[in-house]
């Protein structure tokens, strides 16, 4: 079944069509052919009928709908409705009949192992069966585990969550030269900087971050890989493809043994961090005491820092290891901001202060270039859907407090089409502290929706501009908004005191919660 037209695809020699040899197909109708399917899976039609919904399909409701008008198949867990596909199916209705209603997993893995069917149905997906029916017989166990990325029936309900996302899954398979593993996170619009993944002597640790918990894969493989691989993020089915590439053409057998939380879903908050260790490229002045730091991923490392996110780094120092956060920015202000597509960056810049008497920056800046630093995970509680509807963005920043708003400014003038108006107010104590002042001064003029105003607490007597600490009357002149009934949002960052009392205020000033972000430890 999901057979592919041989005249056009897959092409002659792809891997697609080792499995198909000597099979039947149908003469299709005129219109019907692979170029007229996905000329119809993009053209926006609910091709489900559930008008996008993704559900958890149990056996009763499977098996009802085993008609050709009304025709869902489960393949390796998940359920689609093919009903739209049956005249464009090469190799025949009665051929996708065969597993109406049921689980055509067996069927397909014995005709089309090597189809890329995920792709070519993934506007008929319907959702995930609740339960997988069959587990293969050439999948994989090790202990009570079952390496096909199922877990057994009892081992689900117990794992699941109480409350939040459903509980994700993975599954794999292979090509004579790469090997996929699958995470199906059960989530719809998950975003390509929700997975992070780390390769290391032929140990897989893929982490996917739905909504607040974190769902990890973590293999040492059967076999070796090669050290470059890619990942793909089908947002609109939730679904993670990472492909590896094998050092050998041989067949894997099973995807290989299970490392430390394989196949766990806890609280993210629970998950401890994880570190890879980072070249430094390069060390630049932006201040007389703060840094531009340029580090470089591993290329065995998929990481992109979202918006308004930190990650920590980590030195050892004689012994001890130190650890702190920052928070990356984008390598200038005045630089094109590109969203989180793949493949993701593979340099992080950061903006940090040296403390000459602090504890970790020292250290930091005593770095050569080409010596390494470990960076984390990233974390954070902020969120760019605040962003969306957003007419009127206020900034507060005070000092390296600057480093959240890079992102957020980019992020808004770039993505954000309700905006009219970007105001960042940026305190520091004297003009020499002040970050990429010129870059600031530029947008201002590069961009009519951005302005910015600079508050110095400890100016020299040359300074004519705003003086002074966070005030009221310092933030009721700001917050003006473009129209009466604006939707405003209030992004504020800085030392403790300086954000604490900036909340208060701004509360003061009739804010809402919803409206402001402090960013904080
Ligand atoms: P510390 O040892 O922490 O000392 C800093 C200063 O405080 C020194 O002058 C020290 O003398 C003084 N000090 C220390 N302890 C005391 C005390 N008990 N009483 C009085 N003074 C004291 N910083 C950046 O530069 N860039 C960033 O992008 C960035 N992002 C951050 C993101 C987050 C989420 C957070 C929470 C902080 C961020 N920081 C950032 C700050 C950063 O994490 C460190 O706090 C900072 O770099 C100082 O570290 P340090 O160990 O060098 O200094
Ligand atoms: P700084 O000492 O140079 O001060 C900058 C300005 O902050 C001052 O000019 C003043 O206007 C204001 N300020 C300082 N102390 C204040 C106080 N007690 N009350 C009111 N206003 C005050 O700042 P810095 O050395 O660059 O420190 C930046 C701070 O921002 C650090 O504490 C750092 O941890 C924090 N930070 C937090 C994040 C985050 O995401 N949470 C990110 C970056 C930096």
């Amino acid at each position: 079944m999901l057979n592919v037209p041989s005249q056009a695809f897959p092409a002659p020699g792809s891997q697609q069509r080792v499995a198909s040899q000597g099979r039947s197909k149908v003469p299709l109708k005129q219109g019907r052919s692979l170029m007229d399917w996905i000329r119809l899976t993009k053209s926006g039609k609910d091709l489900t009928g559930l008008k996008g919904a993704i559900i958890e399909v149990t056996e009763e409701e499977l098996k009802k709908h085993n008609k050709k008008d009304d025709c869902w198949i489960c393949i390796r867990g998940l359920v689609y409705n093919v009903s739209p596909y049956m005249e464009y199916h090469p190799g025949g209705e009665d051929e996708l009949m065969r597993a109406a209603g049921a689980d055509g997993t067996d069927l397909f893995n014995e005709v089309h192992r090597w189809v890329n069917y995920e792709s070519m149905l993934k506007e008929c997906l319907v959702g995930r069966m609740a339960v997988k029916p069959t587990v293969s017989k050439a999948d994989c166990h090790e202990g009570k585990r079952v390496l096909n990325g199922m877990l057994p029936k009892s081992q689900v309900k117990d794992a699941l969550p109480r409350e939040g996302p459903s509980f994700p899954s993975y599954d794999w398979f292979q090509t004579e030269s790469s090997v996929t593993v699958v995470i199906y996170t059960k989530q719809k619009n998950i975003c390509s900087d929700s997975v992070i993944v780390d390769l290391q002597d032929d140990s897989l640790r893929a982490e996917a971050v739905i909504k607040d918990h974190c769902y990890l894969v973590h293999i040492r493989l059967s076999h070796e890989v090669q050290g470059k691989f890619s990942v793909q993020v089908i947002e609109n089915v939730g679904k993670i493809e990472i492909v590896l590439q094998k050092r050998e053409n041989v067949s894997w057998k099973c995807l290989g043994l299970p490392l430390e939380k394989h196949d766990s879903f806890i609280p993210k908050k629970d998950a401890g961090l994880y570190y890879r260790k980072c070249q430094l490229i390069s060390k630049e002045d932006v201040t007389h005491d703060t840094r531009r730091f340029c580090v470089m991923l591993p290329p065995s490392t998929h990481l992109q820092v979202p918006v308004g996110q930190h990650v920590y780094l980590k030195l050892s120092v004689t012994g001890a290891e130190i650890v702190k956060p920052y928070t990356p920015v984008s390598d200038s202000l005045l630089s094109d901001f590109k969203e989180p597509v793949l493949p993701p960056n593979k340099y992080i810049y950061f903006l940090i202060k040296i403390y000459p008497d602090g504890l970790f920056t020292p250290e930091l800046d005593r770095l050569q270039i080409g010596d390494f630093v470990s960076v984390s995970n990233p974390e954070g509680n902020f969120k760019v859907s605040k962003l969306q509807e957003v007419e009127d963005l206020f900034l507060l920043a005070a000092g390296t407090g600057f480093t959240p708003m890079v992102n957020v400014l980019k992020y808004a003038l770039t993505y954000t089409s309700s905006l009219r108006k970007v105001k960042l107010m940026f305190f520091n104590k004297t003009e020499d502290d002040i970050i990429w002042r010129s870059q600031l001064e530029k947008l201002a003029l590069k961009d009519k929706r951005f302005d910015v105003e600079f508050v110095l607490s400890a100016p020299s007597s040359e300074w004519n501009g705003k003086q002074g600490h966070v005030s009221r009357p310092l933030l009721s002149a700001f917050l003006q908004r473009s129209l009466e009934n604006s939707r405003v949002f209030v992004c504020i960052c800085g030392p403790p005191p300086f954000t604490d009392e900036g909340i208060r205020l701004l509360h003061d000033l009739s804010f809402s919660d919803d409206e402001i972000h402090g960013f904080t430890a």
